[in-house]
């Protein structure tokens, strides 16, 4: 079966970037149509760090107090731990310019779940899943809808505009033959959770010695460990074996020891994240715009992902609802949303890949030298203040965004 269909917007892909743009354009009263490949947001192992910049969003939305009743951990600070003792790496709490000063770790569905129920209440709001978009549907390079199957066939969206937030692969921006800019990464990332006891140290923390870098998230009942491979070296931890993995584990964080043998019982309890860097030069074309994830993937590092994918959905919702309700996009306006969010993102892609280079790369290249940090920045970071800018950097960012947008009211009931 064939349908063919007439929205406003159409959104391609229902990520963080893709549900926050729907629910304010919807919110604004402009018609959207949010297309999701998957039959649900279940995906283990996503971005779950809400940072204050998001939790601000969501205060402003009127959104916060249910967003605090899921379930979720508060993390005022972040530490590291190398051959030569813990260090702070961040401190959230003294941030002044947020009700907000913690980083919520929050499961990434249960966050889209909370976003797409507040959405479905305007009467502007469709949400399509097991909905992939695949095809644009084009008039000379004017874009003009795009083609997507489901389980009843394929069909046609006409839309004003269409935007890409279909993740780092975007599908649709090989169609829109626009190609990222690779930045580079040296490592990419093996996920897995083991349990947590009350015995366990608080916190969420990383550790680095020489050859070895964990990451440890607390998830409140359990811990989700992030350990960092040099680039491609996935297929060797495998060929190492999982025991070897094990042995890592319980070196770097003697505590788990007692566990890892049955929480980790193969290759099967791991995942593995491709770490990708990368930015379009052009985020738009005619009736086309790509944000978040799609126009530039971000290191894990600092967890800021999310949080930029939901403040570029913020900014385009501001910039084009007026005129998405007279009915003018124009590319001029698209080229708008891309010069408000390149600064935060080139800055925040800079600071990521300085960190890669110089501590990331240097960690995982090997040799036998301890991991210390030497004296004078002990001395430095003694004084707190370099916390307090990497706790400001990482929970606030560059040019956060501010929702501009106005609500025109929920359906009756
Ligand atoms: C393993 C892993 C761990 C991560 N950890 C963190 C972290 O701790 N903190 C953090 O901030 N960030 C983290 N990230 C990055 C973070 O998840 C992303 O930056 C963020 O989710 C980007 O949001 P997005 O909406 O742009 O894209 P995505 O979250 O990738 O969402 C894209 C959506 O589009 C859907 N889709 C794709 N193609 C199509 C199509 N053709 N049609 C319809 N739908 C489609 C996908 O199913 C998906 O739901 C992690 C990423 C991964 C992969």
């Amino acid at each position: 079966m064939t349908r063919t269909e007439n929205t406003t917007v159409a959104v391609v892909g229902g990520g963080p970037a893709g549900v926050m743009l729907g629910l304010l354009l919807a919110r604004a009263g402009i018609e959207v149509t949010v297309l999701e490949k998957h039959s649900d947001f279940l995906r283990d192992f996503r971005g779950d760090t809400i940072h204050p910049s998001t939790l601000q969003l969501l205060d402003e939305l009127g959104l916060i107090d249910e967003f605090l009743k899921l379930p979720h951990y508060k993390a005022y600070e972040l530490a590291g731990e190398t051959d030569s003792g813990r260090i702070r790496l961040a401190d959230l709490k003294g941030l002044g310019s947020t009700r907000y000063p913690y980083i919520a770790f929050v499961p990434q569905w249960d966050f889209l779940d909370l976003m797409t129920d507040i959405g479905r209440t305007y009467p502007t709001f469709r949400l399509v899943m097991k909905a992939e978009g695949h095809t644009l549907l084009t008039r000379g390079r004017q874009v003009t809808g795009v083609r997507y199957s489901d389980p009843d066939g394929e069909h046609e969206l006409h839309a004003d505009l269409v935007v890409a937030a279909d993740g780092r692969d975007s599908r649709l921006r090989d169609e829109a033959r626009l190609r990222p800019r690779d930045l580079g990464a040296p490592m990419d990332v093996a996920w897995f959770r083991i349990s947590r006891k009350d015995t366990d140290p608080a916190g969420t923390f990383g550790k680095v010695t020489r050859g070895d870098f964990l990451v440890n998230i607390n998830r409140g009942d359990y811990w989700q460990l992030a350990y960092l491979i040099p680039k491609d070296g996935y297929p060797q931890l495998v060929e190492a074996g999982i025991q070897t993995l094990r042995d890592r584990i319980a070196r770097l964080l003697p505590f788990l020891a007692d566990r890892t043998a049955a929480e980790l019982r193969s290759f099967d309890d791991v995942s593995v994240l491709t770490v990708a860097l990368n930015r379009l030069r052009r985020w738009h074309r005619p009736g086309l715009l790509l944000i978040g994830d799609a126009a530039h993937a971000m290191s894990p590092i600092g967890g800021v992902g999310i949080n930029l994918a939901i403040q570029d959905a913020v900014a385009a919702a501001n910039l084009l609802y007026p005129k998405l309700r007279a009915g003018t996009v124009t590319e001029a306006d698209l080229a708008r949303v891309q010069r408000r969010r390149t600064p935060p993102t080139v800055v925040t892609q800079g600071i990521q890949r300085f960190i890669q280079r110089r501590v990331i790369a240097s960690v995982l290249g090997g040799g036998s030298d301890p991991v210390r940090v030497p004296a004078p920045l002990r001395l430095i970071l003694s004084t707190g203040l370099p916390q307090r800018v990497t706790g400001q950097f990482i929970g606030v960012g560059v040019r956060p965004e501010h929702v501009r947008t106005p609500d025109r009211g929920r359906s009756a009931g």
